[in-house]
């Protein structure tokens, strides 16, 4: 890709021509067949001049720094700001959907009433996390909001996520969270060994630090799962817009 380019509209490499005659994008495994003139489902990606381009070179749908915990990922380098982006376009069909990249992998699990939060498939589904993912991999159940879409639903009952997160202590895990919620105890991470609470959260702010500079327990040793530093973060809750214009990068368009 041409690094000095500024506009949107930039040609894509992982495509072919069809005996039929259309142009099929072979970027994701939707594997869309366009004709000239067509988009695929993402949006971002159409047919023109005989060639699948890209419609969305360089347009972030938000650049801000936030902390840590609002992704939610509380087991990787508590207390710290994170650089969040996202681009237009997904070839995906949610109806919500959260992505985060890391090198450190946590759950996050949005309870839609009457949708996905039965007892019965919550207890299936993080039975197989434990025993597929291991124990140790956080799972936070989050509570919906209906503000835009599914407005016919309810907002997560507090106890729906309270049951979730303790189905999911009984099957093995050894961090399930509550969020989206006030729910102090479903915020804190406790050493699964002695119950010690190692890292103590209100809301975006770490308030305890009960980790050894190693990320054990300071009470039993036991190790904590995770990314940890010697002491956590002071980042809070801020949030911080950033404007690439600001940093004279990033096309205007
Ligand atoms: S959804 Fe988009 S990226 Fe995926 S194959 Fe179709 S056009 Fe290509």
């Amino acid at each position: 890709m041409d690094a000095a380019r500024t506009g949107p509209v930039v040609p894509s490499k992982y495509w072919h021509g069809r005996p039929d005659g259309r142009i099929q994008c072979d970027l994701c495994p939707r594997h869309c067949r366009l004709r000239e003139g067509q988009r695929g489902p993402c949006f971002i990606r159409a047919c023109r001049q005989g060639r699948i381009v890209l419609t969305a070179y360089g347009r972030s749908s938000g650049f801000c720094v936030d902390p840590v915990e609002k992704k939610p990922l509380y087991h990787f380098l508590p207390g710290t700001p994170v650089l969040s982006f996202g681009t237009a376009g997904c070839n995906l069909a949610c109806f919500y959907l959260k992505r985060d990249t890391s090198v450190w992998l946590e759950i996050t699990h949005l309870i839609i009433p009457g949708e996905n939060g039965s007892p019965a498939e919550v207890d299936a589904m993080t039975r197989w996390i434990v025993d597929e993912l291991g124990p140790e991999v956080p799972i936070h159940f989050t509570a919906f909001h209906p503000d835009w879409r599914l407005r016919d639903h309810p907002p997560t009952p507090p106890a729906a996520l309270h049951r979730a997160r303790d189905i999911a202590q009984a099957n093995g895990a050894r961090y399930a969270y509550t969020g989206n919620i006030r729910d102090f105890a479903g915020e804190n991470t406790c050493c699964p060994e002695c119950g010690t609470i190692l890292i103590g959260r209100r809301s975006y702010a770490i308030t305890a630090w009960n980790l050894t500079p190693e990320g054990g327990c300071r009470n039993c040793g036991a190790p904590c799962a995770g990314v940890f530093e010697a002491g956590p973060g002071d980042w809070g809750p801020r949030y911080l817009p950033v404007r690439l214009r600001d940093f004279g990068a990033g096309p205007a368009t």
